[in-house]
């Protein structure tokens, strides 16, 4: 079998193991998929309308998929200190703690015990992949800050110390350190 038809046909197998049928420890896969995200997501995105366009559902299944998880207790909505208009999401401490059960755990084991040069090497192959598809269908993934096209990075020093400070040029805002791992569904990459 060709090696690139091989590698897709395993992935739509992997696939399979996030996307089932019927609940999870009492979830559907889509609300596990939206937990999972606002526990990653940085604060331009854990928001109602970007889930909606990470899980790929309209905004009505969205706020069915909150309702879900602020029934459950695992997801709570504030008003945005900035802009009363708009609700921030967040994760509350027993949702953190029930993505311990979080169903595909066990891949992320899988891919944990290989060595780093392995790990680095699949995570890159699955962004060339989807960097490239990207490209031929004029769309944006969801990825992490570090990669954006949108970042700036300034260094500034002094005698005693240098320091870095990032700005968002999309949003026109702050990115502390810590959040330059996080998920943002309004990332772009570099195009070559
Ligand atoms: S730099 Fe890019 S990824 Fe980061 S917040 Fe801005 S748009 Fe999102």
């Amino acid at each position: 079998m060709n090696l690139a038809r091989e590698a897709i046909e395993l992935l739509g197998q992997v696939a399979r193991i996030l996307w089932f049928e019927g609940t999870k420890h009492g979830m559907r896969d889509r609300e596990w998929m939206a937990l999972r995200f606002l526990s990653r997501a940085n604060r331009f995105s854990r928001t109602p309308s970007a889930l909606a366009s990470y899980v790929g559902a309209t905004r009505g299944t969205a706020s069915f998929i909150i309702g879900e998880l602020e029934r459950l207790g695992y997801v709570e909505r504030k008003r945005s200190a900035t802009d009363k208009r708009s609700v921030m999401l967040s994760v509350t401490q027993q949702g953190k703690k029930f993505l311990a059960r979080d169903p595909v755990n066990g891949l992320v084991d899988a891919i944990a015990v290989l060595d780093d040069d392995s790990k680095i090497r699949f995570r890159d192959t699955l962004r060339h992949v989807l960097d490239q598809s990207d490209a031929a269908e004029q769309r944006h993934h969801t990825d992490v800050c570090k990669r954006c096209i949108f970042l700036r990075e300034d260094r500034t020093s002094s005698e005693s110390k240098s320091a870095v400070e990032f700005t968002c040029r999309l949003f026109r805002a702050p990115i502390a350190e810590a959040e330059i791992d996080l998920l943002c569904t309004s990332f772009e990459h570099h195009r070559q």
